[in-house]
């Protein structure tokens, strides 16, 4: 879900909106769309989740060989 943290340059400010696509947002009090986007959201915000799903180590090797490629055992 695209959930942004905005502060707005002109009031200062913070609060959280979606964007969808190209829509830009909009400050709550002033109205205004000089917003600056905080990219850190998904580091302190529910953490744990943003990391890559898929399980241990999929794409580099196979269980019977430690080597990157499996050129031999393939
Ligand atoms: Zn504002």
């Amino acid at each position: 879900m695209p959930l942004f943290d905005f502060v707005c340059r002109s009031c200062g400010k913070e609060f959280e909106a979606l964007v969808m696509g190209s829509s830009k947002p909009s400050c709550p009090d002033c109205k205004s769309e000089d917003l600056e986007k905080q990219m850190s959201v998904f580091a302190h915000r529910s953490g744990g989740d943003s990391s890559s799903s898929g399980g241990s180590g999929s794409g580099s090797g196979c269980s019977s060989c430690s080597s990157s490629s499996c050129s031999t055992c393939h």
